[in-house]
């Protein structure tokens, strides 16, 4: 059994089985699916985060949260599973960073380091990312990274402008 951090982030609403769900009901309706799966093991999730969005032109805030998993699914049938959630929750993809009903990414397996066409682990953009490493620090506040820094540290030096906790 391998153990996963999945970063969670959602700032548009859409309609799930009859319901809209709002943001913070995407990422709820996502652990959902997760702890429903046999081959996962959700063993702890953060706070939810309200975060001001980065991506390109003006968005509505992000909710984001991360979980930790414990999973015999291999990294890529990870990623698989993720995609199809966040298909099933009316994901499309067309901007690059724009505006998404849910976003979920794996930001680490285990140790693995991986660089293929589909998968890059640790997620590259997770160090600099205060959605990412505020709820990372709640549920594993002693992780140390492959270069020696460690989760404080990084956390220590990105700015917590624009991310209130709820
Ligand atoms: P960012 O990666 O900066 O958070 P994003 O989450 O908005 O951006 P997506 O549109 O969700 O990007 O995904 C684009 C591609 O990233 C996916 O098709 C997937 O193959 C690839 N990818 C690479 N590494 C990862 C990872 N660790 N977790 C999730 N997707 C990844
Ligand atoms: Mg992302
Ligand atoms: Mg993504």
């Amino acid at each position: 059994m391998a153990v996963a951090y999945i970063g969670l982030g959602s700032n548009l609403s859409s309609k799930h089985n009859n319901q809209l769900l709002s943001p913070q009901a995407q990422l709820e309706q996502a652990l959902r699916s997760l702890s429903e799966n046999p081959q996962i093991d959700v063993l702890n999730q953060s706070s939810f985060y309200q975060t001001v969005a980065i991506g390109p032109g003006q968005q509505p805030d992000y909710i984001n949260a991360v979980a930790k998993l414990e999973t015999d699914l291999k990294p890529i049938e990870l990623l698989d599973l993720l995609q199809s959630i966040e298909k099933q929750q009316g994901r499309e993809r067309t901007i690059r960073w724009g505006a998404r009903t849910l976003d979920l990414d794996i930001l680490l397996y285990d140790k693995l380091t991986e660089n293929s066409s589909r998968l890059i682990l640790p997620h590259p953009r997770m160090h600099e990312r205060n959605f990412v490493l505020a709820p990372l620090m709640e549920l594993a506040p002693q992780l140390e990274f492959g270069d020696g820094k460690n989760i404080a540290e990084l956390l220590a030096n990105c700015s917590m402008q624009g991310i209130v906790k709820l």
